[in-house]
């Protein structure tokens, strides 16, 4: 079997489950938080023009480097990743104007990064499969201009990296989500499309509903206090009411975010969310514990020194 040997701890090789025909391999144990990838980006998509026109400004603006790499990407679901190293392949008529291959290997291989504000490919990270209950995080870091490949749990020798393609997306159910995969012509077989899919929706279509709850009931917080606080004398009761319901609904998203493996950046954005309502509920010693989590994850997913991870360390309430 052909392989490429990223780095200590990854090998990118063939795989007969993987999207797009290979994936990155654990080489050995790797606990979490590790970055296993770090690379500049081949490409930003933040101002890609549309599909014909965009061909030339794609192409000019990349490096001879950098477009021998775009080379070696599959541009569809029909062309396996080639490993390991190629020759170096002709650039100019492998991307010939007009036979669309350099939009296609861009729309093949971009991943949307919440952290990038928009879709991003890399060369290593192009090859990561998908998984629902992913066991590693993509984040892009602007101060290293930097793509980041962080493992969320531990990983054992010889088990396939994998990232979810809508990572931030994270309350979809099978159905849509396989509709979405189609893209990459993949059939995803992890447990929460399998064995475990009738839990794994209602758990995600319950982390929706909270969600919109959680709103609802904010928006009344908030009603309440523009044209009923006059008039109301119980008016301090009834806001705790309110901001004790809002805590419940966040304390379910987390429960079944957990329950799904959704250890990604989303989490800890709804973890700061129940830490802010513990501390209007009073309940210091839980906001405490929450936040070092929010800590945990974020740290996990993007790492120590990227801003998010920098912004949450140094919050002061
Ligand atoms: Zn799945």
């Amino acid at each position: 079997m052909s392989y490429l040997i990223v780095n200590e701890d990854i090998v990118l090789r063939e795989s007969n489950t993987s999207a797009k025909g290979a994936g990155l391999f654990a080489t050995r144990d790797v606990e979490k938080g590790r970055p296993v990838i770090r690379e500049r980006p081949l490409l930003k998509c933040e101002n890609l023009p549309v599909i014909g026109s965009g061909r030339p400004t794609v192409a000019s603006s990349l490096s001879q480097n950098k477009l021998q790499q775009f080379a070696r990407l599959p541009a569809g679901p029909g062309h396996a990743f080639r490993v390991p190293v190629e020759p170096r392949v002709d650039v100019k008529s492998h991307f010939a104007a007009g036979n669309g291959r350099l939009m296609n290997t861009v729309q093949y291989n971009e991943i949307w990064i919440v952290t990038a504000r928009c879709p991003m490919v890399g060369f290593h990270t192009a090859a990561v499969s998908h998984s629902c209950s992913p066991n590693a995080y993509l984040c892009y870091n602007k101060d290293t201009d930097s793509l980041g490949l962080f493992l969320v749990r531990h990983v054992k020798k010889g088990e396939e990296i994998t990232i979810s393609y809508f990572q931030d997306d994270y309350a979809v159910p099978q159905s849509v989500r396989a509709r979405r995969l189609q893209k990459w012509n993949f059939v995803c077989t992890c447990v929460c499309c399998t064995t475990n899919s009738d839990m794994s929706d209602f758990r995600r279509m319950e982390i929706k509903r909270l969600f919109t709850e959680r709103n609802q009931l904010d928006i009344a917080l908030s009603m309440h206090h523009i044209h009923l606080a006059p008039q109301w004398g119980g008016i301090a009761q009834r806001e705790v009411n309110y901001v004790w319901d809002i805590a419940t609904c966040i304390r379910m998203m987390i429960r079944h975010m957990k329950a799904e493996g959704l250890y990604g950046l989303a989490m800890t954005w709804v973890l700061v969310d129940y830490a802010e309502h513990c501390v209007k509920t009073g309940d210091l010693r839980t906001r405490e514990a929450v936040m070092e989590e929010a800590l945990v994850i974020r740290e996990m997913c993007l790492g120590l020194s990227h801003p998010s991870t920098l912004y949450l360390a140094n919050r002061t309430w």
